[in-house]
């Protein structure tokens, strides 16, 4: 094995801190205020995940388009410089995205889950497919898939089993985010996936994603400065933020899965 450089870092859902704005379909809005200012000035990147939590998935081309540029514009406007990346609300995707996120300017993406330890560049989503129908011949639906090109997007493949939702949130929408589960178990379950990594490849990203609302909780929190104390008794970690994560794939200095 080779010198380990292993890119560890914490993406945190300030969008949906809000007291769910819009997390959960269904639910009503409870609006209530995060301190963006803070977060900017202590130096964190600040990145794009819609206006009110919006499901790419549900939007059309056009709504999914205005929303980047608002977005796009009020972030520029309160960091000082243009946003990287996006991060799709609850990672659900757009056929659109990709493509709408090249020709916006954008560099990365946060939404998508082909791998899950490697950065690459993201499909432009246009694959074909011809989906099985049990009502017509095989001959019908019985076609090779269509590939699509790789894009100029970085993708930093977003995980759930590195997100704090379905362990620690309470969700009743969702059967499978009850709440209720011992934190010693999410953290060893995260050592071993960093263990895997750690011994399988000799560079990798290890993007975590969080709630402040979820994990900020004491017991939670707990389990954070447990793991990042052990994860930095690794020789080559370095805490970064996503859009370094995709600097350092875009600029060569780690492989990824190449194009
Ligand atoms: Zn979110």
């Amino acid at each position: 094995m080779g010198k380990k450089q292993v890119l560890v870092g914490y993406g945190l859902d300030v969008g949906a801190v809000a007291n769910h704005i819009n997390t959960t379909k269904g639910g009503p809005r409870n609006l209530t205020n995060v301190s963006r200012t803070k977060i900017r000035d202590a130096g964190h990147e600040i990145t794009l995940h819609g206006y009110t939590h919006e499901f790419c998935s549900d939007l059309t081309r056009e709504q999914l388009e205005a929303i980047f540029v608002k977005t796009i514009k009020i972030a520029t406007d309160f960091c000082g410089k243009p946003p990287l990346g996006f991060t799709s609300p609850t990672w659900e995707n757009h056929p659109d995205q990709i493509e709408l996120m090249g020709k916006l300017g954008l560099k990365y993406d946060h939404s998508f889950m082909h791998d899950d330890f490697q950065p690459y560049y993201v499909s432009t989503g246009k694959e074909e497919m011809v989906t099985t129908d049990y009502s017509k011949h095989p001959d019908e639906w019985m076609v090779p898939m269509k590939h699509a090109e790789p894009s100029d997007i970085a993708e930093i493949p977003a995980n759930w089993t590195l997100d704090d939702w379905p362990p620690f949130q309470w969700d009743g929408a969702r059967p499978n985010a009850h709440g209720y589960v011992d934190p010693y178990s999410v953290e060893r379950t995260w050592r071993d996936m960093f263990t895997w990594c750690y011994e399988h490849y000799d560079t990798y990203i290890f993007p975590i994603s969080i709630h402040p609302q979820v994990s900020g909780r004491p017991h939670i929190l707990m389990m954070h400065e447990r793991f990042i104390k052990w994860v930095n008794t690794h020789e080559g970690v370095e805490w970064c933020t996503a859009a370094q994560m995709a600097e350092e794939f875009r600029s060569g200095r780690i492989s990824g899965t190449g194009k």
